[in-house]
């Protein structure tokens, strides 16, 4: 690299900096309360998996195996991929570790990047994060219920309101089969008009079609058979208890007949929380229940649901009601003089221990320099230190908002802390 070119992030990717961090971690720490709430505990698979952890589980036909993985050979050869989503290693994981041994049911929940390598545009990034949450070892309606309401529980949380929670079902292996048929047969009299991926999707995987965003395919979606008309009687129960549980527990939901989530492994109930006001990158979290999986990954038969939170938009959205709160400094040191510069450090440092956040000005700087940079952080009180102050041991301060004075003695500094500044 030449001197004059300059490094950069890879497109698609960004750097989360201060002030936006603080939303970042706002959401995070939500999550952290709620989802234990309902009996969740953080789990922390690895970022890299064997390519097949994913092929298998999300499908072979589907855009984010098709086009989107970050796969490379590993020094050894093998095939390896940057996970695109979070499921299919948690359910390795899962198996892998004998969990199904444990009581039943297990919840996960975990926050971290993902990797797809997508053209970037407002709301897609090829490295973006999702937090999300596993259930696993309940094939009961209710629990898709309590899932899809402890969604909305953590989205009220971190203060989102009018997102509208969709819902559906896409049936099982009895049922999906004749509804796969007839839509077969629905775009097959269409075929000449659908977009090329789709032309492709329809002998690999016609359902897809549904989810196209393609604008000729979505008006040729018109009339489609709907897979509601065609769910066996036991998921039909299925999809009318969770509508009656929802109802019952106050989550206002649509029903989407469309909706029929992008990876293989769904089965009965899918469900996705859009916002009107994103735009065409609109989902802002989507999950749904996969029976089959833990089976396919060479566990025991063990039905199961989750969801994944997509962060950047729900930052973006945060984003537009406001900036969050910046952190500023309980006390700013000002000193003077080398014997109240060591003095500073260890008083900075007792205020650390208390809690309580200290910065201390520069050697070099005049007091009035000190001044000014405590000015610039907007801290809370400023401490002037110096050879008077060290004889009387006393602390001179001053408060930035409304310039009141004082003195206080360094014995008594912890006190003085604890009545004037409310703690991070
Ligand atoms: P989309 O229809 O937006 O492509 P998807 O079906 O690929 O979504 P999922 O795999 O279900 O999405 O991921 C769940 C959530 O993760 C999405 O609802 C979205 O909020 C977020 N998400 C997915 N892909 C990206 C991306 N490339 N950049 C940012 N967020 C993403
Ligand atoms: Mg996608």
């Amino acid at each position: 690299m030449s001197s004059d070119e300059r490094y950069q992030a890879l497109k698609g990717m960004q750097d989360i900096l201060p002030p936006d961090i603080y939303i970042w971690q706002k959401i995070e720490a939500a999550a952290r309360e709620i989802f234990p709430l309902f009996g969740f505990k953080e789990i922390r698979p690895p970022i890299v998996e064997l390519t097949s952890v994913f092929t298998r589980s999300i499908g072979e036909n589907t855009d984010i195996v098709e086009k989107e993985m970050y796969t490379f050979n590993d020094k050894a050869g093998r095939s390896i991929s940057l996970r695109p989503e979070g499921t299919a290693s948690v359910v390795r994981a899962y198996v892998e570790n004998h969990l199904h041994n444990l009581p039943s049911p297990q919840k996960f929940f975990y926050s971290g990047p993902m990797f797809r390598y997508e053209r970037p545009q407002s709301g897609r990034f090829r490295q973006f994060y999702q937090t999300g949450v596993e259930l696993f070892g309940s094939s009961s309606p209710k629990t898709d219920a309590e899932v899809i309401l402890m969604l909305g529980r953590f989205l009220e949380k971190i203060g989102l309101e009018g997102l509208s929670f969709q819902i559906n079902s896409i049936g099982c292996e009895k049922c999906r089969p004749g509804y796969k048929e007839s839509v077969t047969g629905f775009f097959s009299d269409r075929h000449d008009n659908l977009c090329p991926d789709c032309r492709r999707r329809l002998n690999l995987n016609p359902l897809r079609i549904l989810d196209c965003k393609v604008g000729r395919c979505v008006e040729m979606r018109n009339g489609a058979p709907q897979i509601i008309d065609y769910l066996c009687e036991d998921c039909k129960t299925h999809f009318d208890k969770l509508k009656s549980m929802l109802s019952a527990v106050g989550v206002k939901y649509t029903v989407n007949p469309e909706m029929v989530r992008g990876l293989d492994y769904y089965t009965r109930t899918t469900f996705e929380v859009t916002s009107g006001t994103l735009g065409a990158q609109n989902a802002v979290a989507a999950g749904g229940r996969y029976d089959k999986l833990v089976k396919a990954f060479g566990g025991p038969e063990t039905p199961a649901v989750g969801f994944a939170v997509g962060m950047e938009r729900i930052v973006e959205l945060l984003k537009r009601s406001g900036q969050p709160d910046l952190p500023v400094p309980d006390i700013f040191i000002a000193f003077i003089g080398d014997a109240a510069e060591t003095q500073s450090m260890l008083i900075a440092e007792r205020i650390r221990g208390a809690g309580y956040w200290a910065e201390l000005g520069d050697s070099e700087a005049s007091l009035k320099s000190h001044m000014r940079r405590a000015d610039r952080l907007s801290a809370k009180y400023v401490f002037i230190i110096g050879d008077e102050e060290i004889n009387s041991k006393t602390i001179k301060w001053k408060k930035l908002s409304d310039s009141e004075q004082g003195e206080t003695p360094i014995s008594g500094l912890t006190d003085f802390l604890l009545e004037n500044i409310t703690r991070h």
